[in-house]
């Protein structure tokens, strides 16, 4: 078959770093290319991703599947699966991708049985990624579960390369154990002030909230966000948001930009198969400016991330 794919997007061969647990149900997988391979994802934009193929690689033990993903586990793999980045490294002739997953399905089970050495199939880097901001002061990070990844390398290239920006991250979930992040969540590091350490390491403070108060904030990380913003007072004009997680909470953080005339960009999260273009399955909803016409933009061509005034939120 013709392969449709522009040489610059692969596929290309990667080699497992490691594969790391580091939660209930969440993994931190480090791909490391080198060639071809290295120099396009050299130039990978925080919000960009990489459709996996994860066809060949085995299953856990059933024993160690999760009762709920036991149905669903011996499912055949026939397309790849998106994921984005949390980190990329560039080393002379080598660069490596992190990726911060959560154990949902069938392919991201068998995501967990990866080891370092073994070889995955990478298409990518994908989509548009997020815009860098011009002319602002403060970038406001929010994430929700696993939206966490993207906001990490957005955090890292955000305070590498436009140190005159204050970014601030929140990270939100229904409980401390659904946070996707290493190292202590407890009662001592909340009277710390809850500094993330996957965002202090560049330097970025970071919020927690908690659906059930768990830790940190209790309530919805955009209500965090919103008494944050109240408590801060500061110039819309000056600051960006930038979210990546569940549709719902994103319907909300485009609320808050719009209420508060700020600009904010949002990474959309679409069922998607191949991550191209070709099929057209992964359709978001989009404003017409000017118009009361609505069009369908593919998430994965023309996204994943938009502009929060362009969508239509249905929720
Ligand atoms: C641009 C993009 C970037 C992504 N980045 C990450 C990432 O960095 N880390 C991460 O853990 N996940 C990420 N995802 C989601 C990831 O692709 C899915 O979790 C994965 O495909 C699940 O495959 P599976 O076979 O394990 O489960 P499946 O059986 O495919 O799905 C399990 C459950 O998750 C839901 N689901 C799967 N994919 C999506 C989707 N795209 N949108 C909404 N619901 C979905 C299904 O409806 C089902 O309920 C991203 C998705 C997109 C579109």
């Amino acid at each position: 078959m013709k392969n449709h794919l522009k040489s610059d997007k692969g596929p290309f061969g990667s080699v497992v770093g490691a594969n790391k647990p580091i939660g209930q149900g969440f993994y931190r997988l480090s791909l490391g290319f080198e060639g071809p391979g290295a120099e396009a994802f050299a130039k990978t934009q925080p919000g960009q991703f990489v459709q996996l193929d994860l066809a060949d690689t085995s299953l856990p033990p059933l024993k160690t599947i999760p009762e709920g993903l036991r149905d669903a586990a011996g499912r055949k793999i026939l397309l790849r699966r998106p994921f984005s980045f949390s980190d990329v490294t560039v080393e002379k002739n080598k660069t490596s991708v992190s990726i911060l997953y959560g154990v949902v399905g069938p392919a991201s089970l068998r995501m967990t049985t990866l080891t370092a050495g073994d070889l995955v199939s990478v298409i990518g880097p994908l989509g548009n990624g997020f815009q860098m901001p011009k002319g602002k002061k403060h970038a406001l990070l929010i994430a929700g579960g696993m939206g966490a990844g993207p906001l990490e390398y957005l955090a890292k290239v955000l305070t590498a390369d436009f140190p005159k920006i204050n970014p601030v991250a929140f990270a939100g979930a229904k409980t401390a154990k659904a946070l996707p992040f290493e190292g202590r969540l407890d009662a001592i590091s909340q009277q710390l002030g809850f500094s993330l350490a996957e965002f202090a390491k560049y330097g970025v403070k970071s919020l927690v909230a908690t659906d059930n108060g768990s830790i940190g904030f209790a309530g919805t990380v955009t209500d965090c966000l919103s008494q944050w913003l109240d408590e801060s007072d500061l110039p819309g004009r000056d600051t960006i948001l930038y979210g990546c997680g569940p549709e719902a909470m994103l319907a909300k953080v485009a609320r808050i930009a719009d209420a508060r005339k700020i600009d904010c960009q949002v990474s959309m999260e679409r069922h998607m198969a191949c991550g191209t273009g070709l099929c057209q399955s992964c359709a978001v909803e989009c404003k017409v400016a000017g118009s009361s016409e609505t069009v369908y933009k593919m998430c994965c061509t023309d996204g994943p991330v938009f502009d929060s005034r362009e969508v239509v939120f249905r929720l």
